[in-house]
């Protein structure tokens, strides 16, 4: 049996669902999970939304038009000969801060009050709006508050896209010049240790 002992380590941030409204291909309302603690995978087959999903994520990320596969950000909008002309696709990700139950890998406890949710809508005109908890906020405010959480927005580590892994496993072991940027300069960046380069 296990107790309320079990729960040990520190806090963190999880996505607990996700809700896509008229979103690439997905039209109308479309709610994704609620997600595991730690895994969940988006299975099925080409061209059926999986890589919408991750689209989704990165659109409340903040990503601009061209990382989301797009020229502008009407494009987000779904459009489909039943519904040919829809005014908006927004997209609604819940946060929670949760406490890792350490007997059971797929339990956890949520921090009491620390859920908070980040929508992101897009219209016809290109114009894209941020809420936290329903207010309007600047993509700063909302970048400043993830940050705060700990995701790495500027070298965006936490989203591993198609074709990343390749590229790190492609990279030459050293730069070749003091801007090149090859294996060894990627992990001295991740690890932190490129702020001594000057002193060693
Ligand atoms: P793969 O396995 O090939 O990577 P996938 O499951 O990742 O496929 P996605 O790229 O997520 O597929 O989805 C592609 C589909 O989304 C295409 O059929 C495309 O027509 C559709 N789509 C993209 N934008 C829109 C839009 N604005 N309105 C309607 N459908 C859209
Ligand atoms: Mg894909």
């Amino acid at each position: 049996m296990s107790d309320s002992s079990s729960q040990g380590g520190t806090p963190r941030l999880m996505i607990s669902n996700m809700i896509l409204e008229n979103f690439k291909s997905y039209a109308g309302a479309q709610e994704i999970g609620p997600f595991h603690k730690s895994f969940s995978s988006i299975v099925g087959p080409n061209g059926s939304g999986k890589s919408n999903v991750i689209d989704a994520m990165l659109f409340v990320f903040g990503k601009r038009a061209k990382q989301l596969r797009l020229n502008k950000v009407s494009e987000l909008i779904h459009k489909s000969s039943k519904f040919p002309d829809l005014d908006f696709a927004r997209v609604t990700v819940f946060f929670q801060m949760i406490l890792d139950d350490e007997s059971d890998s797929d339990a956890y406890t949520v921090i009491p009050d620390s859920e908070f949710v980040v929508t992101r809508v897009a219209h016809k005109d290109n114009s894209s709006k941020y809420t936290v908890d329903g207010k309007n906020k600047t993509y700063t405010e909302v970048g400043k508050l993830l940050r705060h959480y700990g995701i790495d927005l500027d070298n965006n580590r936490f989203l591993i896209l198609q074709g990343e892994v390749e590229q790190i496993a492609m990279m030459k072991p050293k730069g070749l010049t003091p801007h090149d940027e090859g294996l060894l300069e990627y992990l001295e960046d991740i690890i932190g240790s490129n702020h001594c380069l000057d002193k060693i």
